[in-house]
């Protein structure tokens, strides 16, 4: 059992961040994902973990978006991952859409990354072409591969009616 205890909130100005008090090195365990308490609706304490389920993080919710992220939230393993090498007192930041298909709350990203994708409000709204550069978690993935196959079978159905 990896703790929360290397990690501290800072709050600015009320906007909150997610501090480590320890370094970390690409690849490591930093804690895993509370499952405490699950519910079928995100909101701007949760993590969606499947399609339907979402849990309530607690510590980890004062965890900030990044196009550019040094953790990644492995939802099949229930695991916070360093995805780089991490200083102490860094802010920790992780992909939103990795984890989330439709967001409760989207916001307009200023990171500054040259791969910003600027309007994060949950990967069914990013194009495959942004999306490929990521980590993404099972069910993104499949929730992604039924939007497109639907997609083209709208597809298929129009050009049937076309022909007719
Ligand atoms: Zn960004």
């Amino acid at each position: 059992m990896v703790s929360m205890d290397t990690l501290t909130i800072k709050t600015e100005n009320k906007f909150r961040s997610l501090i480590t008090k320890q370094a970390y090195k690409k690849g490591q365990v930093i804690c895993e994902i509370p499952t405490e308490k699950v519910i079928n609706k995100a909101n701007r304490y949760t993590v969606q973990i499947d399609r339907d389920q979402h849990t309530e993080v607690g510590k980890l919710s004062a965890l900030n978006h990044s196009c550019d992220p040094n953790v990644m939230l492995d939802t099949e393993h229930l695991q916070m991952v360093a995805c780089r090498d991490i200083e102490k007192g860094e802010e920790l930041s992780f992909f939103y859409p990795s984890t989330e298909w439709e967001m409760d709350a989207p916001f307009i990203c200023l990171c500054g990354a040259s791969s910003c994708i600027h309007v994060v409000a949950g990967a069914r709204f990013l194009p495959l072409s942004t999306l490929e550069h990521h980590y993404l978690n099972r069910h993104i993935r499949e929730l992604m591969i039924e939007l497109l196959n639907n997609a083209a079978l709208h597809l298929t159905k129009l050009q049937e009616a076309v022909e007719k």
